[in-house]
């Protein structure tokens, strides 16, 4: 995956050590030999890394290995957690809360930017509403408003969006109409073997596709 990633251009690499799942029975990541794995691969390739901190006792750990820290959804809102990173000396991705509002989104960046960090980046991944057939709601309305409130980055995560890889073209071409600065997309070369989120997850091939949609967009 390192590989055709790289080929693609892409800078940033996702590499989960800690996995948050909703049920504790499942899968929940490697720990730190998924972080030395995704810094060699890294490396190999000329890429960054980004991994998600689950808590600021981790923080010394994650600074020998990754570029990027990542605050997920469920620790949006963990204002301890927030000031720690942001004393931190490399960027911050926060991805915004299921259930938060944008007001709430842009309050928890507040606390890693006042804490001394400016480089944060948002992450729009889906909110929680009614509709059952995406996994979450992509507020893609709310992208555009991210652009318009505050200068700092917005990507958006369309695989935790959709939850399922065969709307990932269409949510991501309406990402880069919105204004998005980036995509976070989860690949796997075998997506049926994954060990979570097997049904958003992109082959190489299909990745590339959506890509090539992308390029010709842009
Ligand atoms: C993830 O990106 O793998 C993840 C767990 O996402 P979220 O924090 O948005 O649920
Ligand atoms: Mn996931």
């Amino acid at each position: 995956v390192g590989a055709a990633l790289a080929k693609r251009g892409v800078k940033l690499m996702r590499g989960m050590a800690y996995k948050p799942r909703t049920s504790p029975y499942e899968f929940q990541g490697l720990g730190e030999p998924a972080l030395q794995i995704a810094r060699q691969v890294a490396d190999k390739y000329g890429m960054f890394i980004t991994s998600e901190i689950m808590d600021q006792s981790q923080i010394p750990m994650f600074l020998e290995y990754v570029d990027v820290l990542w605050v997920g959804a469920r620790n949006m809102q963990n204002s301890f957690l927030l000031r720690a990173v942001g004393k931190v000396n490399k960027p911050v991705i926060l991805k915004r809360g299921a259930g938060a509002t944008l007001e709430e989104f842009l309050y928890s960046a507040e606390y890693i930017v006042s804490s001394g960090n400016p480089n944060v980046i948002l992450i729009e991944r889906g909110i929680r509403t009614f509709e059952k057939w995406t996994r979450n709601t992509l507020d893609i309305g709310g992208v555009a408003v991210l652009k318009l409130e505050t200068h700092l980055p917005v990507i958006v995560d369309i695989s935790h969006s959709a939850g399922r890889r065969d709307i990932a073209n269409p949510l991501a071409r309406v990402a880069r109409a919105s204004g998005a600065d980036g995509l976070m997309v989860e690949v796997h070369p075998n997506p049926p073997v994954a060990m979570s989120d097997a049904k958003q997850q992109l082959t190489i091939p299909e990745f590339n596709a959506m890509m090539d949609q992308i390029v010709e967009m842009a």
